[in-house]
């Protein structure tokens, strides 16, 4: 990291929790940080736009933490704004580094060098995804079987429109655990409205992680969206956390035939 140009020397874009749990699980959380690389000042951005959606997804890593402890998992998180570089984005992606998002313009993404646009696919995509690599290449060394799950929030409101959905369960072409969980989910007492790739799904380009990771390495593998007003209290978070881990507990346990060989 000597010749970064965006980070401080001994920064790094990954940061792991958990890494030594014994569960199948392994936590992903791209848009967990708000946090700007200092270099990068504020993007042109006002502080109201840097606390809201557009630079991360609220609530997302608090429920990601409660669910690393109940399911005893592994968690990796991206620990800057995805208004940097969004980790759930391969480089070549015009989504990567997003010149408006919503109805906010980002002054600071608009135009920018062909050297800025490598340093922060160099020193934030790149580690994060090798880390990311790294320590599910290691499970996969030491026999374990993995399942990854990826934790999102999104806003009630888009574009001035209200969104019914209040969880989405979104998969690509490997659909083994998003199905198990969507029949669960039935099966339970429906207090959530839960849905199939909504409000995103593969179209929109969101399944970066589920193909680089999941579905290349044949792990298991599901995104999980959540309205972000049933994060915005620490009772609400535990509420959601609970109903989550024990849906990915059944979803992984109805699965386990298909992926233990
Ligand atoms: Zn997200």
């Amino acid at each position: 990291m000597d010749k970064s140009i965006l980070l401080d020397p001994g920064t790094s874009a990954i940061a792991i929790e958990n890494e030594g749990a014994r569960g199948n699980i392994v936590i992903v959380c791209e848009h967990a940080s708000r946090l700007l690389p200092a270099k990068l000042g504020d993007l042109g951005l006002d502080p109201s736009a840097l606390e809201s959606h557009i630079a991360w997804d609220p609530g997302a890593l608090e429920l990601s933490r409660l669910l690393s402890s109940s399911l005893d998992a592994s968690l990796c998180y991206q620990r800057f704004s995805r208004l940097v570089y969004d980790c759930n984005r391969p480089p070549e992606a015009a989504s990567a580094i997003v010149e408006k998002s919503e109805t906010y313009q980002i002054p600071g993404n608009k135009s920018i060098s062909e050297a800025e646009r490598q340093a922060r696919i160099d020193e934030i995509y790149l580690p994060f995804r090798n880390g990311l690599f790294e320590l599910l290449s290691s499970r996969k060394a030491g026999g374990r079987e993995t399942i990854l799950v990826t934790i999102h929030s999104y806003t009630p409101i888009y574009f001035g429109k209200e969104r019914e959905v209040e969880i989405g369960i979104l998969h690509d072409s490997d659909s083994r655990l998003a199905e198990a969980m969507l029949s669960e989910a039935e099966r339970q007492d429906r207090r959530y409205k839960v849905l199939r790739n909504q409000p995103y799904g593969p179209a929109d380009g969101v399944t970066h992680t589920l193909l680089e990771h999941g579905i290349a390495n044949s792990i298991p593998n599901v995104v999980i969206e959540v309205r972000n007003d049933l994060l915005a209290s620490t009772q609400q978070q535990a509420t959601i956390a609970a109903y989550l881990s024990a849906l990915i507990k059944k979803g992984a346990e109805a699965i386990q035939g298909d992926w233990q060989h």
